[in-house]
């Protein structure tokens, strides 16, 4: 269940739910079954009183008619038996890390803050080979924060990873994961090209893989970064799905509007 979407669950909802209560009230306080079916027939037409709080008000606040929410998801769902490791920031590049990906030609999805990069693309290209890069920002700074500049930490890098990679990036993950229900974060994120909004529900640091439910399942999603102990956390990653019965995905091809461009 995306943020997005569950807020529109919420509001959907709420009026119904204002009426089941009216409902049983009503139904609580009806003298007799009889008298009852005597005044229904004798009543005048039923006036409602006004709603206190207007239905839908959250869709005031929606800034122009062509907006659309961009998809955010924790987790695919996917019948198939696979899981998604995804790695972000790019400060460290761990040589035994790359060794590890190249050697089981895992599809590893890096999301980058664009100052990591540097003249070191090529540790990048090679590591993602077999899967995709991604954005995280251009200087790591929360989209939360009303004074950080959207424009930046998303266009720039749109940009900046076309010039380093060939090929601009369509999936954003937020610093810290903050602020993706933002409507700056979401208008911005459209017009510089991106798709959709991806989290995580599982997160392996130290070497231990950490859960926000129960077990790995079908579609989940592993947070690792690009630290100094990235191949620790790559193995324990790979054997934590391995013993859920699942195997490494490549998160590109399970996306529902995956389609990369290079424009
Ligand atoms: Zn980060």
């Amino acid at each position: 269940m995306t943020v997005l979407r569950a807020r529109s669950v919420v509001v959907a909802t709420g009026v119904p739910a204002l009426f089941a209560l009216l409902a049983g009230i009503l139904t609580v306080t009806a003298p007799n079954p009889v008298a009852q079916a005597e005044e229904v027939a004798a009543a005048p037409a039923v006036v409602r009183p006004p709603l206190a709080i207007a239905p839908f008000a959250t869709t005031r606040a929606l800034p122009q008619p062509g907006y659309r929410p961009i998809p955010v998801t924790d987790r695919m769902r996917t019948a198939d038996r696979v899981a998604f490791i995804t790695i972000d920031d790019g400060v460290h590049k761990d040589p035994d890390a790359l060794a590890f990906v190249e050697e089981r030609q895992l599809p590893v999805t890096a999301f980058l803050s664009a100052w990591t990069i540097k003249d070191q693309a090529e540790y990048f290209t090679r590591i993602a080979a077999w899967g995709s890069i991604q954005n995280h920002s251009a200087t790591h700074a929360s989209f939360a924060d009303e004074t950080t500049d959207l424009n930046h930490e998303i266009c720039y890098s749109q940009k900046a990873m076309r010039k380093a990679f060939g090929s601009k990036p369509w999936m954003l993950r937020p610093p810290y994961g903050a602020g993706a229900d933002r409507f700056g974060t979401v208008l911005t994120a459209q017009r510089c090209g991106i798709r959709e909004i991806v989290m995580w529900d599982a997160t392996v640091s130290d070497g231990k893989v950490r859960l926000a439910t129960g077990k790995l399942r079908p579609g989940s999603i592993l947070l690792l970064h690009f630290g100094p102990d990235l191949a620790r956390d790559l193995k324990a990653a790979v054997r934590a799905i391995h013993d859920a019965g699942l195997t490494p995905g490549r998160l590109a091809d399970y996306l529902p509007t995956s389609s990369p461009e290079a424009s």
